[in-house]
């Protein structure tokens, strides 16, 4: 289950269309693991995993995807090609016996970095419902 912390963090945290801590991951400013990377997305290990692999995957180029919620339709071709670049990596992991991908949005969904991001977890056994 997420940590308190992090669901206080999420619940305090004023969705805005402004710079966030990705952008500093995507110009190298703040160091991260990075899994892979080409011109449109970047994937990093998360700092606080919540399985035994726990993957963040971005766009570079945010253009108002602040989350899933502000999706317009010249974002589809991104949507697409980050859903595809997960599967990558899924198996570049060797998540080969499954593995879950979640999309936090807004207050409710948990969501506190306003930069939309594809988490990819696996190496364990996940549970139905999610918490
Ligand atoms: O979906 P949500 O907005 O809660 O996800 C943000 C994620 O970004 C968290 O899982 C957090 O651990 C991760 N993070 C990170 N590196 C940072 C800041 C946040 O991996 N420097």
């Amino acid at each position: 289950p997420m940590a308190s912390s992090e669901k206080d963090a999420a619940l305090a945290a004023t969705p805005s269309d402004g710079p966030t801590i990705f952008d500093k991951i995507i110009r190298k400013e703040i160091p991260a693991k990075v899994v892979y990377e080409d011109d449109k997305v970047l994937a990093f290990r998360d700092v606080s995993p919540q399985a035994p692999k726990h993957i963040v995957i971005i766009p570079k180029l945010k253009d108002g995807l602040t989350g899933i919620s502000k999706a317009e339709e010249r974002h589809t071709e991104i949507l697409g090609y980050m859903l595809y670049v997960t599967k990558l990596i899924a198996k570049q992991e060797g998540l080969n016996d499954g593995f879950r991908i979640v999309i936090n949005d807004g207050p409710k969904g948990c969501q506190s970095v306003f930069h939309l991001h594809i988490h990819l977890l696996g190496g364990r056994q996940m549970n139905w419902p999610p918490g």
